[in-house]
C-alpha cells in the first residue's frame, strides 16, 4: 500500500517513515524520516532524475503539424554529487547512507542534522560571537582540509544554507558555557547571553556536494596521462579552484561575525564590480569590538589574488584558530 505522503513511491525506502519536509530546491526536495528497523533519524533527498532541456527537438522531419517538444536530459549532476559522497567519511560532512533510484527520481539518504541551516541560526541570532564563530569555522576547515587535501574534492558551493548543524544537547547552562565558550568572559556578553539563548551549535556538517568537483593535484597523475602534456591554464586553474571553497570560508566567517555579508550591492553589475576587486570594509561600529586576529583572517581569505589567498592549511594554523601569536603580515 502507497504510504500518506508527498514523497515518491519507491519500494526500498518503505523502511523509512516519511516525518516531514525539511528543504525544497528547483529541482529536489528534503524529507525529513525515521529507519522502522533502528528508529534512526535521516533526511531523505529526493531529486527528479531528468530536467527539461533548453534545447527543443524539432519533430517537423517526421510530420509537419507536429509542434516541437522540450528535450529532456538526465541531470547528471546528481550521479557525480553520488559518486564525491560516497567517497567521503568525515564527522564534519553530511554521510551518504543509501543511494537508489526509481525510474523519475533519485533519491539520497543521508544523515539527519536536527538543527538545520547555519543560515537560519544567523538570522535568529542577528551575529555570533567570536567564540560560536571559531568554533564553526574550525570544523568547517577540517571539513575542507579532508575534501582539499585528502580527497582532491572542491566543494565550489560553500555557503551558510549548506552548513547544517546538532544542536548542542540539553545541558546545565554553566557547563554549556564551559563546552563551547571557554573564553566567553572576555567577549561580547550581549552576544555570549543570546547565543546560549538561541540554543548552541554543536557539531557543523557541511552538505549538498551538487556542484562539486574532482580536481587534480599538479603533482598527481591526471586521468588522461601525466600533467606533462596539460595547458597552464588548466593546470593553474586545477591549483587555484580550491581557492574558491577559501574564498566563499572567508564570506561564512565575516557574515557570521557582524550579521551581513562582506560584499552587497542593489545591482549586479556594481555587486560584481565589488567581488572583482575585493572591495569590503570592516565597518564601524560592528567591526569595531573584532579582534584584529579575525580580521587578518579574513583578509587573507578574501584575497583576490588566489595564489595569495590563505589555503586550508593555512586557516588550521592560524593564530584565531589556534589561540596562538600572529605568525607573520598580511597577506594582502
Ligand atoms: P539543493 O541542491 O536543493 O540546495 P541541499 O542538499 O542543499 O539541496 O538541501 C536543501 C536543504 O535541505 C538544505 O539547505 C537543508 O535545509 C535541508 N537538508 C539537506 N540535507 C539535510 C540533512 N542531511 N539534514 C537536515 N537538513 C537537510
Ligand atoms: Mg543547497
Amino acid at each position: 500500500m502507497r504510504r500518506k505522503s508527498t514523497l515518491p513511491y519507491y519500494p526500498s525506502l518503505d523502511r523509512y517513515e516519511i516525518i516531514k519536509k525539511l528543504g525544497d530546491g528547483a529541482f529536489s526536495d528534503v524529507y525529513r524520516a525515521r529507519d522502522r528497523r533502528t528508529g534512526r533519524n535521516v533526511a531523505i533527498k529526493v531529486a527528479q532524475k531528468y530536467a527539461i532541456d533548453d534545447t527543443m527537438i524539432d519533430m517537423q522531419h517526421l510530420h509537419p503539424n507536429m509542434k516541437k517538444k522540450p528535450r529532456m536530459t538526465e541531470r547528471a549532476n546528481i550521479l557525480k554529487e553520488v559518486q564525491i559522497m560516497r567517497n567521503l567519511h568525515h564527522p564534519n560532512i553530511v554521510q551518504l547512507i543509501q543511494f537508489n533510484e526509481s525510474r523519475e527520481n533519485y533519491f539520497l539518504v543521508l544523515d539527519l542534522c536536527e538543527g538545520g541551516e547555519l543560515f537560519h541560526r544567523i538570522v535568529d541570532l542577528t551575529y555570533f560571537s567570536e567564540d560560536l564563530s571559531r568554533h564553526i569555522i574550525e570544523q568547517l576547515a577540517h571539513a575542507v582540509y579532508h575534501l582539499h587535501e585528502e580527497c582532491g574534492v572542491v566543494h565550489r558551493d560553500i555557503k551558510p544554507e549548506n552548513i547544517l548543524f546538532e544542536p548542542v544537547p540539553i545541558i546545565p547552562s554553566e557547563q554549556r558555557k564551559l563546552h563551547i565558550f571557554d573564553d566567553a568572559s572576555k567577549k561580547d556578553e550581549g552576544a555570549f547571553i543570546k547565543d546560549v539563548g538561541g540554543g548552541g551549535i554543536g557539531q557543523i556538517k557541511l552538505a549538498d556536494f551538487g556542484l562539486s568537483k574532482v580536481v587534480w593535484d599538479s603533482s598527481a597523475f591526471t586521468p588522461c596521462g601525466t600533467i606533462g602534456y596539460t595547458a597552464p591554464e588548466i593546470v593553474c586553474d586545477q591549483q587555484y579552484s580550491k581557492g574558491v571553497d577559501m574564498w566563499a570560508m572567508g564570506c561564512v566567517l565575516y557574515t557570521m561575525l557582524c550579521g551581513f555579508p562582506p560584499f552587497y550591492d542593489e545591482s549586479i553589475s556594481a555587486l560584481a564590480q565589488k567581488v572583482a576587486l575585493g572591495q569590503f570594509a570592516f565597518l564601524s561600529p560592528w567591526w569595531d569590538p573584532i579582534s584584529q586576529e579575525a580580521k587578518n583572517l579574513i583578509q587573507g581569505l578574501l584575497c583576490v589574488d588566489p595564489s595569495r589567498r590563505y589555503t586550508v592549511k593555512q586557516v588550521l594554523q592560524h593564530p584565531w584558530i589556534t589561540g596562538k601569536q600572529m605568525l607573520g603580515p598580511n597577506p594582502t
